[in-house]
């Protein structure tokens, strides 16, 4: 790519006199001595004077046939910034519109492009839009950012690589946003060249290699399609092979891993119309002379683009057999294509920007909203340019550090906020604030653009007003921190207490179990370095006391358990004692004998475990009490166990019908674990009572997890009416679990 050659202060006001009346002539020749004499006595890096630099940017933005204002903004974006004048100066001069510009202008340059990491790059495109409350300020930094990148080679390499980097991350992404594709691609072919330049050096040689081939081959698609559509009698079309552009061959090569012959020889014509019907016109005239490749074809007039961008796709297969790759358009379809958004603010007829957009049909303003991803509700011209001019970007707001740093933040945020985003320890030694140099209270509203300085003294700390000052989550979790550590005494005294509280609960000996080397274990167990911390950290609320309660428990709880377990197989055989004394007794259960058969066995007592309330259907085993009958138990009732110690005294039995019969109900045990809340039982009661009238009693217990135990016994027929009882116990919200109790 040739580097453009450098057009004189004549050569831009040739370039607006092509467009603009004398009006506006004038003002942009003035711009020009505004600028030339105030960068008189500058240089750039490559020793030039200064005012080459001005001239070019404005001339870019004269060839995109820009507004008088916006052109005179390129002459004069740099003053403000690098020369005497201010601002006043320039709105005095010029007006309102072009101040506000070069204000937007010199405001993008102090923000220091950091990182390429995505998430960074994307926070910096959305900044320069969130920045520029006139969408122009955006057109003359990209301009002002075409010509930098033109003259890269003056700056070190260090230097043009970074700010290439940032050009094919920022810039060039931004410009493919507002649909500025002229630009875009040239910044992203410039950028390549000094990120890579091997690659870019090889791209151009074999497109040079291969130029004149190539152009004998487009030419000769182009006469074919001309010959193709002439019967439809169009009498304003143009037909041409379409440039291909060193960037995106490259990605091409990079992303699909192509060879570069297989990009570049495939041809790319593109057919300009005046009129949509057309467009399809020569659609269907070219469909019907080639074979259309399945998929290929593509209705962006239909459904445009995000950026506005319209036009028909379609690949056919071509003369000779190759692939042919065809763009149709309408010129003005065209126009958005490559010059996007600037194609609107363009100065047509004696109009200038703004009169444009306020005259423009609603199409055209659907094409910016798209572009700008507004909200769809900006329906006439005012609301538009509200939006155009108000921050694009609601909710979030942009802030600069004295460096330069930018510093993203939610729309409510003050100098604290901005101080704890920084650093925490920024924020704890935060003495006061200053926005754009005036010292403001610590809770002054900030906006996109301020820079704002911490005032530290590393003396200070955090007042506990500050948490009514800030509005990000963040600092208020930092500011509460700090005082959680002030008061760690305190908690430290907090945290025993629930500890020692917890277990009188439970039911222990506080006195006994709180000793230091149980503390020290705790601590241990919990991976605190220290005893007091493991208590200043329950006193925080950062554990639970359960945690800790129990670790003091442990042994105590385990001494327990043991006991629980002899006392609970003595408490078995008593039960059989028992048992086998109710049998004696007449008083036993004499209407159930008769419905379980014993197998080789006649004539005995036989009664159903209270432990495990066997029901028709279960499966059901026997034990015989010392001479005087059987009791029957689930299969698995830990009871038997103890039977089964006892030498051989279990025995096979069955029910002799297993489905029950219609008037005898049989006591059933159920264990329900569910989290407790309010009308939990409520709920599981009537869902019982949906399903049985033999509800027989209801026990709850809630424990410390707040998890709530409820022992139900019912009466039922038989198992499958248990379970279907079950199952709905089960549906309540908050059960995890129904199972049936053996006690
Ligand atoms: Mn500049």
């Amino acid at each position: 790519m040739a580097e453009a050659k450098n057009l004189t202060a004549q050569d831009v006001h040739d370039l607006v006199a092509d467009y603009m009346n004398d009006e506006h002539v004038k003002k942009v020749d003035k711009a020009y001595q505004f600028a030339y004499h105030l960068h008189q006595e500058q240089k750039r890096k490559s020793g030039e004077p200064y005012i080459i630099h001005p001239i070019q940017v404005a001339g870019i933005l004269a060839e995109l046939h820009m507004d008088p204002d916006t052109v005179v903004a390129g002459y004069l974006h740099d003053v403000v910034e690098d020369t005497t004048a201010t601002l006043a100066d320039v709105e005095q001069a010029f007006g309102h519109d072009v101040a506000i510009i070069v204000d937007g202008v010199s405001k993008l340059s102090r923000i220091k492009y950091k990182s390429s990491r995505e998430q960074l790059a994307e926070n910096h495109r959305k900044l320069l839009l969130a920045m520029s409350h006139d969408i122009r300020v955006i057109i003359v930094k990209l301009a002002d950012r075409l010509h930098n990148m033109r003259t890269l080679s003056a700056l070190r390499e260090e230097k043009q690589k970074r700010i290439a980097s940032e050009t094919l991350e920022i810039y060039a992404p931004l410009a493919d946003r507002l649909g500025i594709m002229t630009i875009k691609w040239e910044l992203e072919d410039m950028a390549l060249r000094y990120l890579n330049f091997e690659a870019y050096h090889d791209i151009a040689k074999s497109m040079n290699l291969r130029r004149q081939e190539r152009l004998e081959i487009v030419d000769q698609a182009v006469s074919e399609i001309e010959h193709a559509i002439t019967d439809l009698h169009l009498d304003h079309t143009e037909v041409y092979g379409r440039p291909k552009h060193i960037y995106s061959i490259y990605r091409k090569m990079v992303d699909k891993n192509k060879r570069f012959e297989e990009i570049y020889d495939l041809l790319a014509i593109r057919v300009l119309v005046d009129t949509i019907p057309e467009t399809y016109a020569v659609l269907g005239a070219i469909h019907a002379r080639w074979t259309p490749m399945p998929g290929r074809f593509k209705d962006y007039i239909a459904l445009p683009k995000a950026n506005g961008y319209q036009s028909l796709h379609t690949s056919v297969i071509g003369p000779g057999g190759r692939p042919l790759e065809v763009q149709i358009r309408t010129y003005q379809m065209h126009e958005i294509a490559e010059f996007g958004i600037a194609a609107h603010w363009a100065y047509k007829e004696g109009n200038f920007a703004g009169a444009d957009v306020q005259n423009a049909d609603q199409q055209k303003l659907n094409v910016i909203q798209g572009i700008l991803e507004l909200q769809a509700d900006a329906q006439d011209a005012d609301d538009f340019m509200e939006s155009v001019k108000g921050d694009l970007f609601t909710d979030r707001i942009f802030v600069f550090t004295p460096k330069g740093d930018v510093i993203e933040m939610p729309k409510d945020a003050g100098p604290l906020d901005m101080a704890y985003t920084i650093h925490t320890n920024v924020g704890n030694h935060t003495v006061g604030a200053k926005v754009n140099d005036r010292m403001v209270p610590l809770d002054f509203p900030i906006k996109t653009g301020d820079i704002v300085e911490i005032l530290t003294s590393p003396n200070a700390q955090p007042n506990r007003d500050w948490l009514t000052m800030v509005s990000t989550r963040r600092a208020r979790n930092k500011i509460r921190q700090y005082f959680r550590k002030q008061d760690k005494a305190d908690n430290i005294e907090a945290g025993r207490k629930m500890v020692a509280d917890w277990l009188e609960d439970e039911g222990y000996d506080v006195e006994e179990l709180m000793q230091p080397e149980n503390e020290e274990h705790a601590a241990e167990k919990m991976h605190f370095l220290a005893v007091d911390d493991m208590y200043a950290s329950l006193g925080f609320g950062d554990i639970k006391p359960q945690g800790v309660a129990n670790r003091f428990s442990e042994e105590k709880r385990a001494e327990i358990e043991t006991a629980r377990q002899e006392a609970e197989q003595k408490a078995i055989l008593e039960h059989h004692q028992t048992i086998e004394k109710e049998t004696k007794s007449a008083k036993n259960h004499a209407h159930r004998e008769d419905r379980i058969v014993i197998q080789g066995v006649d004539n005995m007592l036989v009664r159903l475990g209270h432990c495990c309330t066997p029901v028709p259907g279960d499966e059901v085993i026997g034990y015989v009490t010392k001479g005087r009958g059987v009791s029957v138990h689930r299969l698995g009732c830990p009871n038997l166990k103890a039977a089964e110690v006892e030498g051989n005294r279990l025995v096979d039995v069955a029910w002799e019908n297993p489905a029950g019969n219609s008037k005898t109900e049989y006591d059933a045990d159920l264990q329900v674990s569910a989290t407790n809340r309010n009308r939990l039982l409520n709920d599981v009661i009537r869902m019982v009572n949906n399903t049985t009238r033999s509800l027989n009693s209801v026990n709850g217990r809630v424990d410390h997890n707040n998890d709530v135990r409820i022992s139900i016994s019912i009466g039922v027929k038989n198992l499958e009416q248990l379970e279907s009882i079950m199952v709905n116990i089960r549906d309540v919200k908050d059960v995890y679990e129904v199972k049936r109790a053996f006690k």
